[in-house]
């Protein structure tokens, strides 16, 4: 079982930010900036593009959400879109609120938050997502 599956059952603690029957949204531990999200699918697939056409259309359906939340959460220019996956064998997109285009170098610094402030940030994300999907 990967690390990722073990968060979307709640077995490992994380700062949810969306969710529905198959796919799943917590804040990254190590950010580029606040509000960095992760979606990923409840079944284990390691590799994004091994999803079939139907279900890559509605994981990036989901993110599309979790993108539109975290904009309203946090003012943003765009929220930007990486796949990298080189560290966890789990499918999982990474969503970033940028300032600018530098906000998106994965090589950058991570920061660091308190636990009330990632807390906050998801809480956030979550009531602008149940805001978009539920409209
Ligand atoms: P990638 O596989 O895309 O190269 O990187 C994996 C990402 O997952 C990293 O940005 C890392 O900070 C994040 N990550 C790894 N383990 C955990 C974890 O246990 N909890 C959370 N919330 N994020 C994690």
């Amino acid at each position: 079982m990967t690390i990722f599956t073990r968060i979307a059952q709640g077995e490992i603690p994380s700062y949810k930010c969306a969710e529905n029957d198959e796919f799943y949204a917590f804040l990254d531990i190590n950010p580029l900036v606040k509000g960095h999200t992760l979606c990923i699918p409840r079944r284990e697939v390691d590799y994004i593009f091994d999803m079939d056409d139907d279900e890559i259309a509605r994981f990036q359906t989901f993110a599309k959400h979790v993108a539109q939340a975290i904009k309203a959460a946090f003012p943003c220019i765009k929220v930007g879109q990486a796949v990298l996956g080189l560290e966890v064998p789990h499918a999982h997109i990474h969503l970033v609120p940028m300032q600018s285009e530098r906000d998106m170098n994965f090589a950058n610094p991570k920061q660091s938050f308190t636990a009330d402030e990632m807390q906050a940030a998801a809480d956030a994300i979550l009531a602008e997502y149940r805001r978009i999907t539920e409209s």
